[in-house]
């Protein structure tokens, strides 16, 4: 039985799963949308969703949802 080499260095490459970034996306019509744009930055821009907020990464725009 052949002993086990152990390379040390470079790591085997690991075939990574890709993003799942562009499932948040939607394509409605000619528009790309990810939930809701921000107000202040117009189209292009959009919030982040958080448990009750929205949240703009640019402007640091905030709108709370209220239930
Ligand atoms: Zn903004």
């Amino acid at each position: 039985m052949p002993k086990k080499i152990i390379k040390k260095g470079k790591k085997p490459h690991k075939n990574k799963p890709t993003s799942k970034k562009y499932k948040q996306y939607k394509i409605e019509g000619d528009k790309i949308t990810r939930g809701k744009n921000c107000p202040r930055c117009g189209p292009g821009v959009f919030l982040m969703s958080s448990n009750n907020r929205q949240y703009c990464g640019r402007c640091h725009y905030t709108s709370f949802d209220s239930k």
